[in-house]
């Protein structure tokens, strides 16, 4: 099928842009619809040689040597979005929305790195600024957003100073040509996106959670990202550097690795970096660990959003929720924007000490193995709330723990167990009775903690000095009478 209204692409459009602009002529839903049509994907539209996809839909190509018939194909015959720095998302003009009905997105606009209108000199938008959601080629419209907001609506805004200051650093040409679609950005300006990205995620936990979009390897970077690393650009490429060093080193992995560059094509592409990861390995083998920075663009303002904090601490919209019902974030306003849009306003101060006790927590798994517990006991101690876990996603077993006081409650078990000869009496290990006293009666397995701590239930260890509570058991006759008395 082809659709009525066919216009042909104009010579800078982006190709995504181009689909989702024919789509909406001919009241289809966005770049979904035009799939339909063809009975593809999306995702296989998108990366679909614009001259075949062009042919399908009946659209005549251009007589003159247009953009879209010069992007650069993979030897498949494919586009990728992400090889050429480009992303399923997008930036918008909110005055360019307004002045036309039928906008044309320049291919400009969905580069890693474009955050200003070169028309109306205004910071573009990535997000919807009632509700955060991105904007993305997938969503059936760009202007209007699901949660009922218009684009159109919105107060264009001067680009932020923040801003300049990171593309300043990156040092950009100051009057960068508008590159044809497709046309690779600089080599400079993909690294630079993508580091940033990694940046991003290594700092944030969340280097193998989060995927930005759909596509392997996007390259989008949205004006909050940019305005949060801020600080870290002041002097390109060499401060920045020692950040992620900083920051890669945390993760335990060298930041070769971490970047995702085998050494030689580091090598070749940016020597200055490719040098600071050599030193910076190097240093870390032999000298002392950094201490971990954490809050560092937050302090200026006194109130954080949601996102904010999300991107902060890595966790999931519903976690960031139960922080807030639970006061651990102390007093935060709420307020109602417009139609199904919520904005939250924590106070910073409090933010930041919540967000550098997230940052010393350890996952479940790593403090159990670390005080010899098994995992589902110390999730049985969690849920007993024995031990304060704090949520770090929907799921109620996603929680991470802060260390000190779980080392506090495995050394106070250790110090109850008395010396005991090996016997002939029949033993349970101390995880196996917590999960036992659990499949009994959850409501008991504080009290157990606690006869045990009294030693109103006597547990053993058969080595002086117990370090792991792997070494305490406990008879099972004991453990079975003391079950008994308390139900
Ligand atoms: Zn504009
Ligand atoms: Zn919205």
């Amino acid at each position: 099928m082809k659709p009525l209204a066919r216009p042909a692409p104009a010579l800078h459009e982006s190709w995504p842009g181009y689909l989702d602009r024919v789509a909406h002529l001919n009241h289809l839903n966005g770049v979904q619809g035009i799939a339909d049509l063809l009975g593809v994907l999306p995702y296989r539209l998108l990366v679909s040689s614009p001259r075949i996809v062009l042919t399908q839909l009946g659209i005549s190509l251009p007589s003159i040597e247009s953009a879209v018939l010069d992007t650069p194909l993979q030897p498949d015959g494919r586009v990728y979005l992400a090889r050429a720095g480009r992303s399923i998302r997008t930036r918008i003009c909110p005055e360019c929305a307004r002045e036309n009905k039928n906008l044309m997105i320049p291919a400009e606009w969905d580069a890693a790195l474009t955050f200003k209108c070169h028309v109306h000199h205004v910071q573009l938008l990535d997000a919807c600024t009632a509700c955060g959601r991105a904007l993305s080629y997938e969503h059936s419209s760009l202007i209007f957003c699901s949660c009922g907001h218009s684009l159109r609506m919105e107060r264009a805004r001067k680009i932020s100073n923040e801003i300049e200051a990171v593309l300043s650093a990156l040092s950009f040409p100051p009057e960068r040509k508008l590159r044809l679609m497709f046309a690779p950005s600089t080599d400079h300006e993909v690294m630079a996106a993508w580091l940033i990205r990694r940046l991003l995620m290594i700092d944030a936990g969340l280097f193998h959670k989060r995927r930005a979009a759909r596509m392997k390897g996007d390259a989008f970077v949205t004006a909050s990202e940019i305005q949060a690393v801020s600080p870290w650009f002041i002097e390109w490429p060499n401060a920045f550097l020692a950040k992620l060093a900083e920051a890669n080193y945390a993760h335990k992995l060298s930041p070769t690795k971490m970047m995702g560059l085998g050494p030689s094509r580091l090598e070749k592409n940016l020597p200055e970096v490719s040098a600071a990861v050599i030193e910076f390995d190097s240093r870390r083998r032999h000298g002392k660990r950094p201490a971990k920075s954490s809050g560092f663009a937050l302090a200026r303002n006194p109130w954080m959003g949601l996102k904010q904090l999300m991107l902060q601490t890595g966790a999931s919209y519903h976690a960031a929720q139960t922080w807030i019902r639970s006061g651990w974030l102390g007093d935060v306003r709420v307020q109602q924007e417009s139609p199904g849009g919520t904005r939250y306003l924590i106070e910073t101060e409090s933010a930041v000490r919540f967000i550098k006790m997230v940052h010393r927590t350890s996952s479940v798994r790593t403090m159990a193995s670390d005080i010899g517990l098994e995992v589902t006991a110390l999730r049985c101690l969690i849920r007993a709330r024995v031990v304060q876990g704090i949520p770090c996603g929907l799921a109620q077993w996603n929680v991470r723990l802060a260390p000190a006081p779980v080392f506090k409650l495995a050394q106070t078990l250790l110090s109850a167990a008395v010396l005991g000869k090996p016997s002939n009496a029949e033993v349970i290990s101390l995880s196996t009775a917590i999960c036992r006293v659990r499949k009994h009666d959850p409501s008991v397995t504080a009290a157990f903690v606690a006869a045990v701590i009294s030693r109103e239930l006597r547990t053993r260890t058969f080595i002086p000095n117990p370090v792991s509570l792997e070494e305490v058991t406990l008879r099972v006759q004991d453990f079975v009478k003391w079950l008994r008395r308390r139900s």
